[in-house]
């Protein structure tokens, strides 16, 4: 039996150039999914990737900016004007 792969949640991306490894990042997770990195200067590693709640507050509390939030396909919501799905659907 063959069972299907789901590809496993990245909710955190770290631009490396900008991380100094500060780990406040770390420290604004409440629910500590990520632990420190063994190399000095780098982004902490996300432990447990599918815990985190996308709350933003590690983003918000990185000094550099280096954090950016991925969020699930399925929170991705995009907005359209209802005139324009309605032209669509007549044309
Ligand atoms: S988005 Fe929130 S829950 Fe997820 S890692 Fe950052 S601080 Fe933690
Ligand atoms: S807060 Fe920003 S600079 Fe500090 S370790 Fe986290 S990602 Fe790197």
């Amino acid at each position: 039996m063959v069972l299907r792969e789901t590809k496993p949640a990245e909710p955190l991306a770290f631009d490396t150039d900008k991380c100094i490894g500060c780990n406040r990042c770390l420290e604004a997770c409440q629910i500590d999914i990520m632990i420190p990195s063994e190399e000095k200067g780098s982004p902490p590693l996300v432990a447990f990737p599918d815990e985190c709640w996308y709350c933003g507050a590690c983003v918000m509390e990185c000094p550099t900016g280096a954090i950016s939030l991925q969020h699930p396909l399925m929170n991705q919501v995009r907005w359209a004007e209802k005139s324009s799905l309605t032209a669509r659907s007549e044309a």
